[in-house]
C-alpha cells in the first residue's frame, strides 16, 4: 500500500465559456462526491477561475491555475502573478506544461523562478516534465528529466509536501499516443530517484507523480496499477464528464 494519494487532475486549457466551465465544475463535484477516493483538481483558464471557484465551493475538488508569472507584481502586461491566483482562490498551479515550454519558449531557468515564486505565494505546484519524441529516440530521456527537475534546486525539503510532479512525454500529449504502462513506469521510477536526490528518501516516498499524455477511461486503470504512477494529469479527456468521470471512479480505493 503506497503512502501517496491518487491525484486526478483536469487541465481544461483554452476551452469553455463561463457557463460551460461552471457546468462542468458542478458535474465534477457530483462525480467526486460519489467517488471521493482520489484527490481531484481542475485547471480552468484564468478568466473562468472565479466562476469555477463558486461552483466548487465547499466540495473536495481543488481549484488550480494553468500558469503564472515569476514575479510578484510589476510591469508585465498580460501576465498573472501567483499572488493574484492565490487571491482568486486557486490553491495549486501548473509550472512547465509542455505547451508553455515548447509553444511559449519557457526555459528551465524561468520555470525554476516561477516554481519558487508560486511556493512563496502559498500555491502548491505541479511541476510538469517530459521529453520530446526526438529526445526519446536519441536516448536522452533521463538527461532531459534531470535537467527539468533541476527547477527544484534550492527549494527547501520542508516545502516538498506542496510539490507534485507530472511526467508528460511530449509525444503523448494530445496525440492519442499513450506511453505504455512500462515506459511510463520507467520514467516515473527515474523521477522518484531524482526527487530523492533533491529532497531525500522520505519526500521521494510520499510525493505523488502523475502521468499525463492521452489518458482516457480505456487506459487509466493499467497506468494507475504501476507502482510509481500516482495519478493522471488529463487534457482532452477532462473536457467532458463522460470521459473524466470514469477516471475519478477508476482511482484505487
Ligand atoms: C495535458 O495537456 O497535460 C495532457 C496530458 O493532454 P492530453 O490528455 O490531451 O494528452
Amino acid at each position: 500500500m503506497t503512502q501517496r494519494p491518487t491525484v486526478i487532475a483536469g487541465n481544461w486549457k483554452m476551452h469553455f465559456t463561463k457557463r460551460t466551465a461552471s457546468r462542468l465544475a458542478r458535474e465534477v463535484v457530483a462525480m467526486h462526491n460519489a467517488h471521493p477516493q482520489s484527490e481531484c483538481i481542475v485547471f480552468p483558464t484564468f478568466v473562468h477561475l472565479e466562476h469555477v471557484r463558486r461552483n466548487l465551493k465547499n466540495s473536495g475538488v481543488v481549484l488550480g491555475a494553468q500558469n503564472c508569472h515569476e514575479a510578484k507584481t510589476g510591469a508585465c502586461t498580460g501576465e498573472i502573478s501567483p499572488y493574484m491566483l492565490r487571491d482568486m482562490g486557486a490553491e495549486v498551479v501548473l509550472v512547465g506544461h509542455s505547451e508553455r515550454r515548447h509553444d511559449f519558449g519557457e526555459s528551465n531557468e524561468r520555470l525554476a523562478k516561477k516554481l519558487k515564486t508560486a511556493l512563496r505565494a502559498k500555491l502548491d505546484v505541479i511541476l510538469c516534465i517530459g521529453e520530446t519524441q526526438a529526445e526519446r529516440e536519441s536516448g536522452d530521456t533521463f538527461v532531459v528529466l534531470a535537467r527539468q527537475m533541476a527547477a527544484l534546486k534550492g527549494v527547501k525539503a520542508e516545502l516538498a509536501p506542496r510539490i507534485r510532479i507530472a511526467y508528460e512525454p511530449v509525444w503523448a500529449i494530445g496525440t492519442g499516443l499513450t506511453a505504455t504502462p512500462e515506459i511510463a513506469q520507467e520514467a516515473h521510477a527515474e523521477t522518484r530517484r531524482l526527487i530523492a536526490e533533491h529532497f531525500g528518501p522520505d519526500a521521494a516516498a510520499t510525493m505523488p507523480i502523475l502521468y499525463g499524455g492521452s489518458v482516457k477511461p480505456a487506459n487509466v486503470t493499467e497506468l494507475l496499477a504501476q507502482p510509481d504512477i500516482d495519478g493522471a494529469l488529463v487534457g482532452g479527456a477532462s473536457l467532458t464528464i463522460e470521459n473524466f468521470g470514469p477516471l475519478l471512479s477508476a482511482a484505487p480505493k
